[in-house]
């Protein structure tokens, strides 16, 4: 039987791959970094024990039923909840847009039937000035108004207390650790995987005649060598330091607002953890205690930045232009199949960057849980 290649081993491709070797399908992972996780990869600090998420903070959270179903196959969650503070101005708020940071911001004590009638349009300008402008022109690098509106809304409104900065019914951060999630997602007979092995089209060649399927989720753009140029996507630059205080900030993520401020958050990632301050402090006597125990922290201050080719890309800027040039990829992928019928492969393209899409990790999971994997593949010669 022909095998299945899988090209990337971020969320979309670790899930397609369990998917086709439960399937029945023999899976070859390439991945061209040292390491499998993708951007959610994640690496225990060995000095302090705390858990670095190295491409920014990943918090799975969702209210798809079979992704959590799904992703509790292979990992326990921790009971962390995602609170997302701001500074502005020289004082800290709570986000999202709720009670706490209407009542702080105007200096009122709102009860929920007050709030709509309070914010008039005037003062949705000055919270909209206050805590998006700054923030929105620096991670995108141009005005909020050229922005498409879906991403600022991905934060959420609320007339109520309620500073759960995600509206999902699930969430959690992996109870023994990201990188174990991704290691038991891959870890199958079926599966083999390469690290440091980057899959091309030019290179594709060499799996014809043992090779049914191929599914990719790099960037769609670099599959195609850029011909008809670069998509915009949006890069990040991070500044990781180990600090000899136990608690630096108080919480997993502080946003800065301000247009003055170079970076636009600090991660904090031993709160990813709470039960490790159980640990520490003795009150439970069961599992690592992340960090809490060091005395230590480890602090990210995350920069974006104009991608350019040979970057990192983390985000794709999604607008009429960008959508414009995405089909065209689109249509090459077509192209490339029309090719491979004749050797009998197919070529998914998929995932965030394959995709260019603003994926969650929940939205990749679920993508890569109903892509097409043709069930004629197990029987396929
Ligand atoms: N945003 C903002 N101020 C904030 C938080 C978010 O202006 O304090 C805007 C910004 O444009 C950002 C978008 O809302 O890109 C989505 O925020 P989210 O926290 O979901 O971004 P992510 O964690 O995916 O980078």
């Amino acid at each position: 039987m022909k095998k299945v290649i899988v090209a990337g081993a971020g969320i979309w491709g670790c899930t397609l791959a369990r998917r086709l070797a439960e399937a029945g399908r023999e899976v070859l992972v390439l991945e061209k970094r040292p390491s499998i996780g993708g951007n959610a990869r994640c690496a225990v600090d060995p000095e302090t024990g705390v858990e670095i998420h190295l491409y920014g903070s990943h918090i799975f959270h969702t209210h798809d039923a079979a992704v959590w179903k799904f992703a509790r196959r292979f990992t326990e969650f921790n009971g962390y909840q995602h609170k997302v503070l701001v500074k502005r101005g020289g004082k800290v708020y709570h986000l999202p847009l709720g009670l706490t940071l209407v009542n702080k911001f105007f200096g009122v004590e709102l009860a929920p039937p007050d709030l709509e009638a309070f914010l008039t349009e005037e003062r949705r300008a000055e919270i909209f000035d206050a805590f998006f402008r700054g923030y929105t022109g620096k991670q995108w690098g141009r005005p909020p108004e050229s922005v498409d509106p879906s991403v600022i809304r991905r934060v959420p409104t609320r007339a109520n207390y309620d500073t759960n900065y995600f509206n999902d019914l699930w969430q959690g951060i992996p109870a023994d650790g990201y990188g174990r999630l991704f290691e038991r997602l891959l870890d199958h007979p079926a599966i083999s995987v390469e690290c440091n092995r980057a899959f091309s089209l030019k290179n594709a060649a060499e799996f014809s005649g043992s090779v049914s399927d191929v599914f990719y989720s790099g960037p769609i753009d670099e599959l195609f060598s850029y011909k008809f140029g670069a998509l915009p996507w949006r890069s990040l630059r991070f500044e990781t330091e180990t600090i000899a205080v136990a608690d630096f900030q108080g919480t997993s993520v502080v946003n800065y607002a301000d247009a003055e401020v170079p970076f636009t958050r600090i991660h904090e990632f031993k709160h990813y953890h709470p039960e490790g301050r159980l640990k520490a402090s003795g009150a439970v006597s069961e599992g690592r205690d992340w960090g809490w125990a060091s005395g230590k922290t480890v602090v990210t201050r995350e920069y974006p930045v104009q991608w350019r080719i040979g970057d990192e890309p983390y985000y794709p800027v999604n607008d009429g232009e960008s959508a414009r040039l995405f089909a065209r990829y689109r249509e090459e992928v077509a192209a490339v199949n029309g090719g491979f019928a004749a050797d009998g492969m197919r070529l998914t393209v998929g995932g965030r960057l394959g995709g260019y899409r603003y994926f969650d990790m929940d939205q990749a999971m679920a993508d890569a849980l109903q892509t097409e994997i043709g069930t004629e593949g197990a029987t396929r010669p």
